[in-house]
């Protein structure tokens, strides 16, 4: 039996403060639509639903 294991280290040389860079998603059943902030919860509009568990996904820019 043979096991392997990989540390992934991702180093963050440069961060964008007047960017985001990353974007929160909603993620229920696919849905990858961007939540809105609301008072002190976040929203999906494509589901109409708040939304508890959001998905932060990282905006990719090529330059
Ligand atoms: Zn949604």
């Amino acid at each position: 039996m043979q096991s392997a294991e990989f540390t992934c280290h991702v180093q963050v040389n440069r961060i964008r403060n007047n960017q985001e860079w990353f974007t929160l998603t909603c993620g229920s059943g696919g849905c990858m639509k961007g939540v809105v902030r609301e008072d002190n919860n976040m929203w999906c509009d494509g589901c109409e639903n708040p939304v508890l568990f959001p998905r932060a996904r990282l905006v990719s820019e090529n330059v």
